[in-house]
C-alpha cells in the first residue's frame, strides 16, 4: 500500500466517514490536479464531478489563482485582522460589495459591510449572532411589566436545511441525523416545509420522466406553509427575527431546488412580517446557479405584489438570490469564495445592522466574535482573483456553455427506472435514485445506494460524493463537454451494475437471452 495510504489510515480521521468502512480499503491519495482532473499518487486520473466538494470554482491550478497567491506569500501570508488592517482583505471588501449590488434594481437593502471568517458554518454563525443581537436591540422589550423582558429572538430555517457543523449552525440546520446525535446542545429554531416537489404531498402529479417541478400540480400550498407559520409566530408576540434559506437550491438537504417564483413569495412574506432575511449562498454563491433567471427589471417596482410564476428574464448575477429578485439583509459565503483554493468566508450585511453595534467603548456594543485567521492574505488574495475571472466575458461565455451542455447530457438519464428525478439548476445538478421510478420509492439509508452508486463511478475514474440517495454532479466551470458526457455515461453505468436486478427480473425473456 501507498505510503500515505498507510499513514492515513493509521492517523487520519476523515469527517462524515464510518471510520470502520474506510479502513476497509486503500484510500485514494490525491497528489495533484489540473482543470477538471485530479490525480492520485499511482498517476491515475479522476474527472472532479463534485468541484471538491462544491468548493472548486475554474479548476485546479487556475494561472492567475496560482499566481495571486504566490504573488501574496512573496509579501506576507498572514497578519491578524485584529488590530490590523491588510491590503487583499480590504480590496476583496470591496468587490465583494460590488458585486452583492449588482444592479440599481435589486437596491434593497443594501450589502455594504463584510465581516471575515474561516469555512461556511462561521460565516452562518457569524449572520445568525448579528440577527440575534441585532433584533434584541432594536425591538426592545415585550409590552407589560409583569412580562417587561427581552424577547429571545427566533429563527425560521428550512425542513432538511444544512446550514454547517457547529453548535449555532447545526441549531439552524433541520437534518434528523444530526439533531437526534446533538439533540441536548442545540437551541430550538422552527421549520417550515420546503418545495420540494418531487416528494411534496401537495403535489398530485403522477411521477413523468422529467423535472418534477416542471409537471407538478399544485396550488402553491407550500407558500401558503409559509404564511402560516409567520402569522402564528406573530400570534405568540415574538414574530420571527429572520428567516433563513439557501436560495433556489437546497444542497446538503438532498438538492432540492425551488420552483420559479417560490423565494421571490416567501421573501415578501418575511420581509412583511419585519424577519431578516438569511441567505446561505455557501454553495450557491458565485455562479453555481447559472445565467438565466428572474427578469430584475420587470419584478421589482412593487416587490409587496404577489407574483405569478413563471417570470424566467436574462441576469448574469453571481448570486442565486438575486435571480428572484430577492436581495438578504445577510449574505454568507464561503466554498467558492477563494475559487475553492484555500478556506475562507465572508458575511455580507447592512449599515443598518452595522449601526446597530456603533457605541461609546464602555457600552459594549460591540461585536464579541472573531477568529485567528480573519481577513488571511492568502486566502483574500485569491478570492480577488476569483472574483475578477467571474466578471470575465469569457468566464460567463464558459459558464452559460457548460450550463447548456449540462441540460442536454442530463437527458439521457431518464431512461433508467431507478433514476426518479433530475435537478437542474444552472451548473449544479441532483440526480434521485430510487426504487422504482414509477412509484417514487425510496431506498432507505441503509441500502447505501448512493455511496455504492459513487464508489461505482470512482472505479470508473469519476469522483463525486452522494447526499443520501441524490448523486451530486456540480462540474468545474472549467469542464468540457467531453468530460461533462464522461459524468453522465460513467453515472449510468454505475447506476446499471449496481442495479441491475430489477430490470431483468421485470423482463424474464431478456435474462433468458443473456
Ligand atoms: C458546506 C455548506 C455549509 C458549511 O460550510 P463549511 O465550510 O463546511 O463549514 C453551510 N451551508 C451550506 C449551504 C453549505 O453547502
Amino acid at each position: 500500500m501507498n505510503k500515505f495510504a498507510q499513514l492515513d489510515r493509521k492517523f487520519v480521521w476523515h469527517p462524515f466517514t464510518q471510520m470502520r468502512d474506510w479502513l476497509k480499503r486503500e484510500p485514494i491519495v490525491i497528489a495533484s490536479g489540473q482543470g477538471a482532473v485530479l490525480r492520485d499518487v499511482r498517476g491515475r486520473e479522476y474527472l472532479d464531478a463534485n468541484s471538491s466538494i462544491w468548493t472548486n470554482l475554474h479548476g485546479h491550478q487556475h494561472p492567475k489563482i496560482n499566481s495571486a497567491i504566490a504573488r501574496q506569500l512573496k509579501k506576507i501570508s498572514h497578519s491578524s485582522a485584529l488590530g490590523y488592517a491588510n491590503e487583499p482583505a480590504s480590496l476583496l471588501a470591496a468587490k465583494l460589495v460590488q458585486a452583492a449590488n449588482p444592479k440599481s434594481e435589486i437596491r434593497n437593502p443594501k450589502l455594504e459591510k463584510v465581516f471575515f471568517s474561516d469555512d461556511g458554518s462561521t460565516a452562518l454563525e457569524v449572520a445568525l449572532k448579528l440577527a440575534y443581537e441585532f433584533t434584541r436591540r432594536t425591538r426592545g422589550k415585550t409590552a407589560g411589566r409583569a412580562s417587561s423582558r427581552a424577547v429571545t429572538p427566533k429563527f425560521l430555517s428550512l425542513d432538511g436545511a444544512y446550514h454547517g457543523d457547529t453548535i449555532g449552525a447545526v441549531s439552524l440546520g433541520h437534518i434528523d441525523l444530526f439533531h437526534r446525535a446533538y439533540g441536548g446542545m442545540l437551541f430550538r429554531t422552527d421549520k417550515v416545509m420546503s418545495p420540494y416537489c418531487y416528494r411534496c404531498p401537495f403535489n398530485r402529479a403522477k411521477p413523468e420522466r422529467a423535472d418534477a417541478r416542471n409537471y407538478r400540480k399544485c396550488n402553491w400550498e407550500c407558500v401558503g406553509e409559509v404564511e402560516q407559520k409567520f402569522s402564528t409566530q406573530k400570534k405568540k408576540g415574538n414574530p420571527y427575527a429572520a428567516f433563513v434559506f439557501e436560495p433556489l437550491m437546497q444542497g446538503a438537504a438532498g438538492m432540492i431546488p425551488q420552483p420559479d417564483g417560490w423565494l421571490r413569495q416567501v421573501a415578501d412574506i418575511a420581509r412583511r412580517h419585519g424577519a431578516l432575511l438569511i441567505a446561505d449562498e455557501v454553495m450557491t454563491g458565485f455562479g453555481r446557479t447559472g445565467i438565466v433567471a428572474a427578469d430584475v427589471r420587470r419584478l421589482i417596482p412593487n416587490s409587496r405584489k404577489k407574483l405569478e410564476p413563471p417570470h424566467v428574464g436574462r441576469y448574469d448575477g453571481l448570486f442565486a438570490s438575486h435571480h428572484e429578485a430577492v436581495q438578504p439583509d445577510f449574505l454568507c459565503l464561503a466554498k467558492g469564495l477563494t475559487g475553492g483554493y484555500l478556506p475562507m468566508a465572508a458575511t455580507l450585511t447592512t449599515q443598518k445592522v452595522f449601526d446597530a453595534f456603533l457605541g461609546e467603548y464602555e457600552e459594549f456594543k460591540t461585536f464579541f466574535h472573531g477568529h485567528s485567521f480573519t481577513g488571511n492574505q492568502l486566502g483574500a488574495a485569491a478570492s480577488v482573483a476569483s472574483v475578477e475571472i467571474l466578471q470575465t466575458e469569457k468566464s460567463i461565455r464558459q459558464r452559460a456553455q457548460l450550463q447548456k451542455n449540462l441540460h442536454e447530457v442530463l437527458q439521457s438519464l431518464w431512461s433508467l427506472p431507478n433514476i426518479g428525478d433530475v435537478r437542474h439548476v444552472g451548473l449544479v445538478a441532483g440526480i434521485e435514485l430510487v426504487k422504482n421510478w414509477r412509484t417514487r420509492e425510496p431506498f432507505v439509508l441503509r441500502d447505501r445506494a448512493g455511496i455504492r452508486v459513487c464508489e461505482a463511478m470512482a472505479r470508473r475514474g469519476v469522483l463525486t460524493r452522494p447526499v443520501g440517495n441524490v448523486i451530486v454532479l456540480m462540474p468545474p466551470y472549467c469542464t468540457t463537454k467531453a468530460q461533462l458526457q464522461k459524468m453522465v455515461s460513467t453515472l449510468c453505468e454505475a447506476v446499471t451494475e449496481i442495479f441491475p436486478v430489477k430490470n431483468q427480473a421485470s423482463n424474464p425473456r431478456r435474462q433468458a437471452s443473456v
